[in-house]
């Protein structure tokens, strides 16, 4: 019999990082306040670490895809070293339906809020989707979690609490997540009493 493991899926900027638009340098990565203590705890209560990413900034050609894997390398040592917690994996959609770039203009299944990255994640590490949870700050985010069966927690950094200025009219806004929070730690103390 094989044991399934349980995990956190979190969105990148606004939870882990501060949301400081089109990220491409070292120094424009800030983790938030709390980042360190609440994954920590997340490690004790034997989550693994998944972080799932939309990266319009590729479908719009202003990062590459070498250049968004080294800022994921750079991130996860950034928080290594704070904490000494490693992330378990980095998922990102690079597509969009009108991408500028044309290899990635597609309508795909793993751009949140479609479950994608989630599924493929959980395929890959062996996760039992109903025992796990999202943590986002777009309500895309939570959606995407709640579609692939997880736990859905939205952590409010203030910036997108309002829908998107390009919304999709087949996203169902309204959507509420399981749990709502302010800061990823009360979010680490909420999954940690259930
Ligand atoms: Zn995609």
């Amino acid at each position: 019999m094989t044991t399934m493991n349980i995990a956190i899926f979190l969105a990148r900027d606004g939870v882990l990082i501060k949301d400081n638009g089109l990220i491409t340098k070292e120094e424009e990565i800030e983790l938030l306040p709390d980042v360190g203590n609440a994954l920590v705890m997340f490690a004790l209560m034997q989550y693994k670490l998944i972080v799932v990413s939309n990266q319009p900034d590729m479908a719009r050609g202003l990062l590459s895809e070498d250049q968004v894997r080294s800022l994921h390398k750079l991130i996860e040592a950034k928080i290594e070293q704070k904490t000494s917690v490693a992330l378990d994996d980095f998922f990102f959609c690079p597509h969009h339906p009108e991408a500028t770039v044309e290899k990635y203009r597609t309508g795909c299944t793993c751009r949140k809020p479609e479950p994608g990255m989630l599924l493929e994640a959980a395929k890959k590490h062996a996760v039992d989707l109903t025992k796990s949870y999202i943590i986002g700050d777009h309500i895309t985010d939570c959606i995407a979690g709640h579609k692939a069966g997880c736990t859905t927690v939205q952590v409010l950094t203030g910036v997108h609490t309002e829908p998107p200025i390009e919304s999709f009219s087949n996203i169902d806004y309204s959507y509420k997540p399981d749990y709502t929070c302010t800061t990823l730690i009360e979010a680490a103390q909420w999954i940690g009493n259930r």
